[in-house]
Order: structure tokens, then sequence, then C-alpha cells
């Protein structure tokens, strides 16, 4: 299976370059609507290996530097949306993930993890609830043009993820 961002992999735009405006990024999802979606996807068998219940890992806030003890796989979903959000380029997005902190939530954790985007021009962040790393895949597949979604071993065209696109980048239409 070819890398997911090769060059010769199947796109619907090129690949950002630079900070888009708001009627870029709307250009940009215009532009997949109307893309054919690609014709080979792949279906690949599952391949998640299912980390032990009992194993726990702190979880180390980023906000405040407290520790939240957590049974490993929650741990490992946070540091896969870290990993995730370090291939979203050309948007400066964060998480935050103080939904995981005990002191920061100041009671029992909801494990929520929040997406904050900085869009060129505009004074105040935009902030997307409940976040999973798949979004953050999504993200930076549209934001390098990219014509598939890759899911572990499957692909499926990612004009099919338009209505979550769209909620992620705050541009519902
Ligand atoms: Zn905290």
């Amino acid at each position: 299976m070819q890398p997911p961002d090769s060059p010769d992999a199947p796109r619907f735009a090129p690949p950002l370059s630079g900070a888009p405006s708001r009627e870029e990024l709307r250009a940009r999802l215009r532009a997949l609507a109307l893309s054919e979606p690609p014709r080979e996807l792949a279906v690949g068998a599952c391949c998640y290996e299912v980390a032990s219940n009992d194993e726990t890992e702190d979880h180390l806030c980023p906000t405040c530097g407290a520790r939240t003890t957590y049974p490993r796989f929650t741990v490992e979903f946070v540091r896969e949306a870290r990993a995730r959000l370090r291939e979203v380029r050309g948007l400066r997005v964060e998480l935050d993930e103080r939904g995981f902190c005990g002191r920061c939530s100041r009671g029992e954790p909801d494990r929520r993890l929040d997406l904050v985007l900085h869009l060129p021009g505009e004074t105040a962040p935009r902030r997307v609830a409940d976040v999973q790393p798949r979004d953050l895949v999504l993200l930076a597949e549209f934001l390098s043009g990219l014509a598939k979604h890759r899911d572990g071993h499957d692909e499926s065209p990612l004009k099919d993820h338009l209505p979550r696109l769209r909620q992620l980048l705050g541009l519902e239409p």
C-alpha cells in the first residue's frame, strides 16, 4: 500500500501552501464536494491492538502539569490525537486536553478532547468539542488535498466525510 501522502496519491486539490482564508477553505470544501470519488479503495482487516484494561498510565495535563491516572488505552487515545494533530499542516490547531485532567476539571473529568482552531482573519479561536484522532486525520487529508480517507487499512472517499469536515472547520453551509 502506498503511503497516505505519496506524490501520486489521488487528490482533489493540491496540498495547501500557506495559511488559508475562510473563503479559500470554503472553496476547498466545494472542490471536494464536486470531485469524482476515487475509484480504487483498499479494505483491510482490522488490526488494532487492544490494550489490556488493567494497565494504567498517567495523563500529563499540558495546561497545568497535573497527572491523572487512567487505563492505558485512555492515555493512548490522547497520545494518538496529539500525533495526528502534528500532521495537520497549514492551519493553527491545538488540542484542549483539560477534559482529561482531574485538576482542570475540578471533579470528575469528562474525558472530552476539544479542538481549538485559529482561522486567519478571525480574532477569536473556534472550538470544536469532543474530537477523535480520526477527525484530525480527516483535517490533515483535507488540507493535503487527498481524495481518500485512510482509517487503519480501510480507505473511503474523503468526500463522504464532508459533513464532519464542515463541522470541524466551523464552515457549515
Ligand atoms: Zn490540568
